[in-house]
């Protein structure tokens, strides 16, 4: 698997992967794989164009043997809790970090704007007042997108992590949560359908289902405006080199990435077609007392 971030220095993975490659949709499961064990490596780590502070890996799997105490979840959960629940609490993130990426690109712009050149100040110019006003409105934008997903994801997971069973686990002194007994249960048919019976009491299908789509919706389009305005500013700097020239590059090459991730923005505006206008994409959180998927 290409392009894992932190896969260089993680100590643990979760892998989705299908049991059944004729029924994968059916067979999707979670899995936890722990450095170390036998025929996993990360040999390669990519040398990128931005947020280069953040290493990407290579993984590879040579017949990894993973136990079944590693299954994460019921075999078969991997679409819901696996993948699609943690998709809606992880694409709105993005967007957050690309409109970071827009905002200091935009302050080291308006820096540029208001610093005399040849003895003229750029921001004197209308085209340059007019670029900064429609920069602030997509960095306004964007920050609506991202914190109304936030909100939402806050009001779907408080309930599920706030709730009296949670608390009280929570209260346990570590040593009790985490002991082999609890651990044991945990990890059983019956521990296994409590947490996905917790999940589904807090937690409906159309509410994560409507997480999915604003996450999707932030991350697409604040990775847009991010790459709009890098793009737009650096236009209008031109090609005279400057300190905050420099930093809108960086914020450029940086901002790039926040198209690719998490889902390209291609993919992420066909979940929002496919939620909204075609409802063909819910998210099923995971049942309890499910049945094995490969009888
Ligand atoms: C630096 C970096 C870090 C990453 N970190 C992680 C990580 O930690 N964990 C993880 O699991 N993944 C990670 N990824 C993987 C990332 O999520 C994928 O690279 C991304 O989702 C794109 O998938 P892909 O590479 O398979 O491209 P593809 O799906 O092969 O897409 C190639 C191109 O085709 C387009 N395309 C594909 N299907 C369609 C379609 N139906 N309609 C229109 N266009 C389409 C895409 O938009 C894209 O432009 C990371 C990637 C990068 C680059």
């Amino acid at each position: 698997k290409c392009f894992i971030s932190d896969g260089s220095e993680a100590k643990y993975f979760t892998v989705c992967a299908a049991l059944d490659r004729n029924r994968p949709l059916q067979t999707w499961t979670t899995f936890l794989v722990e450095r170390g064990m036998e025929g996993f490596s990360t040999p390669r780590v990519e040398l990128k164009m931005g947020q280069r502070a953040s290493h990407a890996a290579e993984l590879l799997f040579e017949d990894v043997f993973v136990p079944e105490s590693h299954c994460l979840g019921y075999e078969g959960d991997g679409m819901g809790n696996g993948i699609l629940m943690i998709m809606a609490a992880s694409r709105g993130p993005v967007g957050s970090i690309a409109t970071g990426i827009a905002r200091g690109a935009f302050q080291h712009f308006l820096a540029w704007a208001k610093s005399k050149r040849n003895g003229k100040r750029p921001i004197e110019e209308d085209r340059i007042r007019m670029a900064l006003a429609d920069m602030w409105g997509m960095i306004q934008e964007n920050r609506g997108l991202y914190m109304s997903n936030a909100m939402l994801g806050d009001c779907i997971f408080g309930k599920a992590l706030d709730n009296p069973v949670m608390n009280l686990t929570l209260s346990l002194p570590p040593s009790l949560r985490t002991n082999k007994p609890m651990r044991t249960f945990l990890n059983s048919y019956y521990g296994k359908a409590m947490i996905n019976y917790i999940l589904r009491f807090y937690i409906k299908d159309e509410d994560m289902t409507q997480l999915l789509e604003t996450a999707s919706l932030a991350k697409f389009s604040c990775a847009d405006n991010a790459m709009e305005l890098c793009s737009r500013a650096l236009s209008l700097m031109g090609p005279e080199d400057s300190e905050e020239r420099r930093w809108v590059e960086k914020c450029y090459r940086d901002a790039k990435l926040t198209q690719i991730y998490e889902g390209t923005n291609q993919l992420n505006r066909l979940v929002v077609n496919n939620v909204r206008f075609e409802e063909t994409l819910r998210v099923e959180v995971p049942r309890p007392f499910k049945k094995g998927v490969m009888a």
